[in-house]
């Protein structure tokens, strides 16, 4: 608050420098008009020769007062106090002026003068400061009036008593008195408001500064407020996308629970994948084979010539990271000069998570758009997370299958064994009676292979075995279940495939299993193959019955002399 104050102090100084040059101009102007009005009311009243030294003298007074006052002026250029000095000045200023006075003509009348000075010191320093200049005043006039007085009678020959003239000069100044003490009130008035104002100031100055204070602390603490506001919007929107990574995650482990096909699992997670990400198209494929090839499982993409290109390329060295060492990939710019599977798509962003279990490749998840910088490390974390969950499915499928395969297939052939046969044969055998449809069955034997095992030693006998199963294998339908019974006899269950159609089926695959060349590095052998058909409801009618009759037919051929189909014989 200091400036104000300072300010307010150089305001009034500059004020009182002010009325002091006006007071000085009046002054001037007042003297040389009562000079020239003395000059001429002596010629006029008095019809008087002039009187030059008077003149002279009044001029020399004239010129004194102004150079006096010019004096006190200039001592107030550029201060911000009165300095010593201007009180001389003043002193000198006083008492020219009043000389000046008193050498006029009817100079009692015009004493009042002496208040412009006065008045401006009481009005501007109070009533106290303009004492001495109005006892000044007062001796000055009386005096110069004293010396003027005896130099009147003796120049004018006039009779002035000096006793009136005195009693004149101190009623006008008691008058003269009241007036500048009435000043000095206004004076007084004046400082006490103004020390009221300064009070109010200080005052002001005192709440300008708490005001200061609580702005800046309004201002932190809504700094802080900001602040905390940005961090639980942050929080806000993880907890949001918490959510739903949450309910994603939730969704995808409930379908791992509930869906048991992993083809069927795969799509849906595929489906879930595609919303969450929001992303153009996504693509499952696992790894198969010695190899482990990407094959494609499931897509988004439903342009034939583009899953091609995706299928085809999927195994291009790119990938080799996610694939090989497990490790997620994005790219937010995508070069398709450096991605063969996305030549000629519209593909710029991309991320690669592999599906891991126990550190081995199952397959991977490619998600893709087709604007730049589409996907953050978010993304990547919560795919992750997705796949981490995914693999175990995958993993637990793969080993349900294993163990399914285990336990109906044939370990040598890749046929299945005869307890899944026997249990195939009664579910067929129900469908074929409910349905009324043939339901046929073949048994076949490998003729002497006693002797061939003796013969070409019994790996290659296994070799023997294995190659037949491959070849029958190919040579049935999807519905055909093909079975090793034991040893090296095998069955196949025929559903709606009458007992001729059986018996046309067996024969070729008689013919083409002898002219089935089995070879080793050194040797190249045949086997032929004996057959036994029957079929539902012509031969048999149960499923023992089935198995019995062919059985039958089947050393029937045997007891014909081998490489033969027999059929068995029409119910009675
Ligand atoms: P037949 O023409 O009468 O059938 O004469 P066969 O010698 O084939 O006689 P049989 O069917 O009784 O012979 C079964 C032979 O099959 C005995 C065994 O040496 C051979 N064999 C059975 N299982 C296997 C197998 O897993 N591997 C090999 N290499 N040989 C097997
Ligand atoms: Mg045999
Ligand atoms: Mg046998």
């Amino acid at each position: 608050m200091e400036p104000i104050k300072k300010t307010m102090r150089t305001g009034m100084f500059d004020n009182f420098r002010r009325y002091d040059g006006n007071t000085a101009r009046f002054g001037w102007i007042f003297s040389l008009g009562l000079l020239l009005i003395d000059v001429f009311s002596r010629l006029h009243r008095y019809n008087q020769k002039i009187d030059i030294s008077i003149v002279l003298v009044q001029i020399l007074l004239g010129v004194l007062y102004f150079a006096a006052t010019q004096r006190k002026h200039k001592l107030l250029i550029g201060q911000t106090e009165i300095p010593e000095q201007y009180k001389i000045a003043k002193t000198l200023e006083i008492l020219f002026i009043t000389s000046f006075i008193s050498t006029l003509n009817f100079s009692e009348y015009l004493y009042f003068i002496t208040l412009l000075p006065v008045t401006l010191e009481s009005i501007s320093r109070g009533f106290n400061n303009a004492k001495r200049y109005l006892f000044l005043g007062l001796f000055s006039q009386i005096s110069t009036q004293f010396i003027m007085t005896l130099w009147h009678n003796h120049t004018y020959n006039e009779a002035n008593s000096f006793i009136i003239q005195l009693l004149v000069i101190v009623c006008e100044y008691v008058i003269i008195w009241a007036f500048v003490y009435l000043c000095g009130t206004i004076y007084n008035e004046y400082m006490r408001s103004e020390e009221e104002n300064k009070v109010l100031i200080d005052k002001l100055g005192d709440k300008y500064v708490q005001l200061e204070q609580a702005k800046k602390e309004i201002q932190e603490n809504y700094e802080k407020m900001r602040k905390t506001y940005e961090k639980l919007e942050e929080t806000n929107e993880k907890l949001t996308s918490s959510i739903a990574e949450f309910y994603t995650l939730q969704q995808i482990s409930q379908a791992i629970t509930s869906i048991f096909n992993v083809n069927e699992l795969l799509k849906f997670v595929n489906d879930v994948i595609l919303g969450v990400m929001g992303a153009y198209h996504s693509t499952i494929a696992l790894c198969y084979g010695q190899h482990n090839k990407l094959k494609v499982q499931v897509s988004s993409i439903s342009d034939k010539k583009e899953l091609a290109i995706v299928s085809d390329y999927l195994n291009s060295d790119v990938l080799y990271p996610c694939i090989r060492e497990g490790h997620s990939m994005i790219d937010n710019d995508v070069d398709p000069g450096y991605y063969p599977f996305t030549k000629g798509r519209n593909i710029k962003s991309l991320i690669c998570v592999p599906f891991l279990a126990k550190g081995n490749p199952l397959g991977i998840v490619l998600i893709e758009h087709s604007i730049r910088n589409a996907f953050n490390n978010e993304n990547v974390r919560l795919l992750e997370i997705i796949c981490q969950q995914v693999s175990i499915a995958i993993e637990n499928a793969r080993l349900y299958q294993q163990m399914h395969d285990l336990a109906t297939m044939d370990g040598l052939t890749g046929a299945y064994n005869r307890l899944y046969f026997q249990d195939k044969l009664e579910e067929e055998f129900k469908k074929a009676k409910t349905a009324g449809y043939d339901l046929s069955l073949i048994i076949f034997d490998i003729d002497h292979f006693k002797k061939f095992n003796d013969t070409y030693g019994h790996l290659f006998g296994d070799k023997v075995l294995r190659n037949i199963s491959v070849f029958i294998s190919k040579n049935l339908r999807k519905e055909d279940v093909f079975a090793r019974y034991g040893g090296e006899e095998f069955v196949i269950l025929m559903p709606h495939t009458t007992l001729q159609q059986a018996k046309e089926k067996a024969d070729d695959l008689r013919k083409g299993v002898a002219e089935l060349l089995i070879t080793d590095q050194i040797v190249t052998a045949s086997v032929n193959i004996s057959l036994g058909v029957s079929s539902f409801p012509v031969t048999a009618g149960s499923p023992n019955e089935l198995m019995k009759t062919a059985d039958d037919a089947l050393y029937e051929a045997k007891k014909r002399g081998r490489n033969i189909v027999c059929v068995a014989k029409a119910r009675v």
